[in-house]
């Protein structure tokens, strides 16, 4: 298995070395030639903003929405979250996400007191400890979409739709491997 974490922007390096440290080959995807040798990607947390006008400038937003309406899995982190999403709220201008998960998110919705911070969360049965940064919030889950992990507060932090996945925090920055296994899981059920 061969994972690839989606290069443009953000933190990349953290995903590497967790699936480093977890046995599994993983390589920088910037292009459509390292995209296709792939099982699965992440696009990672960083300013969603930023990665959208990247993905055009470098012209791989068709190469993406291929690869993922193939059925690859595909699981965003924060930023990447809001990129897998079909609507954006408080979207910044020229922000034009893949629309391809049935959610709405806001960004930067826990406001300037609650910025960033750590929590510890259950997901799919596990408790992972979870980095918040400048986080978006998923507001809105169509039919099609499972809940796998809330806040206290009700907020939805995770989902997930047939291959893709989507969490609005950073299990990379704390070390915490259960949603990247999780994440594997779905890779090895696909192929
Ligand atoms: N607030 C950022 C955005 O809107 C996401 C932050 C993150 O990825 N940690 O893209």
């Amino acid at each position: 298995m061969r994972v690839g974490v989606f290069a443009l922007q953000g933190d990349v390096r953290e995903h590497l070395q967790l699936l480093t440290s977890l046995g599994v080959e993983s390589i920088e995807v910037r292009n459509a030639e390292q995209l296709a040798t792939v099982d699965g990607l992440i696009i990672p947390g960083g300013e969603s903003t930023t990665i959208s006008k990247l993905i055009d400038i470098f012209g791989l937003r068709d190469d993406l929405l291929e690869y993922i309406s193939s059925g690859n899995p595909v699981y965003g982190t924060c930023a990447g979250m809001i990129m897998l999403a079909s609507e954006v709220l408080d979207a910044a201008s020229g922000q034009q996400s893949l629309k391809v998960m049935d959610i709405s998110v806001r960004r930067n919705a826990f406001g300037s007191q609650l910025d960033s911070f750590e929590a510890s969360i259950e997901f799919a049965g596990r408790t992972v400890d979870a980095a918040f940064i400048r986080a978006p919030i998923v507001e809105r889950v169509g039919e099609q979409v499972q809940v796998l992990s809330k806040l206290l507060s009700g907020a939805i932090v995770a989902v997930r739709q047939g291959s893709l996945l989507a969490t609005s925090f950073h299990p990379e920055l704390t070390g915490d491997s259960a949603v990247h296994e999780y994440f594997l899981g779905m890779i090895s059920k696909s192929h």
